[in-house]
């Protein structure tokens, strides 16, 4: 039986079986593969790293995407980094949005994604508020001049070409580039194997935000099953406004979404213990 194992910390991996092999090849940035596993359906894994299936994308992408947008209440323009399968735009077009610059540095996982995982970002591609640029994310941000209510890093891991999107210098140019109630949103690993990962990138966001969030998403196919995801802007409330409002706006956009709902919203800021960030020494 072929198997791919993931391995993100000593002493554990993960292991999925190859029940049928799709591609199999090198970018310009990365390594990709893509594989069929009978449990998860299709699996697209970037440099040894599991990005995505077609079983749980949605919860990912609808959290990653619904929180900052919900949260902000009005949203005209957003700047989305990374997000190459175009489940996260797919998910930011849901939204009564005027213009989203998608900023991905890696033509061939569109391509890719489009080819194996046409559901993911369905006509998205084809949305004529979309701007795709391809390009180095952290490049843009250091030379945009317009102005964004919404920031969402929808990035690989702190390696390869995704590490300098986790740095401080990044979140500053990203904090320069909201408007006034701009939130940004971002994903950062799995937290129960990882909790120094999501200090760090909280302590690096707080030198620019005012308020910095983690929330955290159900994901099994990522190691230990649980996401964390991280919200940062202006006050709490901006990250987390009522229970009340976020339903009203919700009734008001009719959002069809599979996971998200205001009270999930609202839910998924409430850390157990184990999982508030913890600072590297
Ligand atoms: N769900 C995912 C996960 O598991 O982390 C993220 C998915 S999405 C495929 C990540 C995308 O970020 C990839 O398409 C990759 O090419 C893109 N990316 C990485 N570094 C980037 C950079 N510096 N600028 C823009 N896009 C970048």
């Amino acid at each position: 039986m072929k198997v791919f194992q993931e391995k993100l910390c000593e002493h554990h991996a993960q292991v999925f079986t190859i029940d049928r092999q799709l591609y199999s090849g090198k970018t310009k940035f990365q390594n990709v593969l893509i594989f069929e596993n009978r449990l998860f359906g299709r699996v697209l894994v970037l440099d040894g790293i599991v990005q995505l299936t077609d079983r749980d994308n949605h919860v990912y992408h609808e959290m990653l995407a619904h929180v900052p947008l919900m949260a902000h209440g009005s949203v005209g323009r957003v700047l989305l980094i990374g997000g190459g399968d175009g489940g996260t735009l797919k998910e930011v077009l849901k939204h009564p949005v005027e213009q989203v610059v998608m900023v991905e540095i890696d033509d061939d996982i569109i391509q890719l994604s489009k080819r194996f995982f046409p559901q993911v970002s369905g006509e998205a591609f084809e949305d004529p508020r979309v701007s795709l640029l391809i390009g180095d994310g952290v490049e843009y941000v250091t030379q945009a001049d317009s102005m964004f209510d919404v920031v969402i890093v929808d990035s690989t891991d702190p390696i390869g070409p995704g590490e300098q999107l986790f740095t401080k210098t990044f979140y500053e140019c990203c904090r320069s580039l909201l408007r006034p109630g701009g939130v940004i949103a971002l994903q950062s690993g799995a937290s129960s194997f990882n909790p120094e990962q999501l200090g760090g990138v909280c302590g690096r966001l707080a030198s620019s935000f005012e308020a910095v969030r983690p929330y955290l998403a159900p994901v099994p196919t990522y190691a230990g099953g649980t996401l964390a995801l991280i919200a940062a802007g202006e006050s709490d409330k901006a990250l987390l406004p009522a229970i009340k409002t976020l339903r009203e706006r919700d009734r008001r956009l009719r959002l069809r979404t599979s996971y998200y709902t205001p009270d999930i919203h609202g839910a998924a800021f409430i850390l157990a213990a184990g999982y508030t960030p913890r600072q590297k020494p």
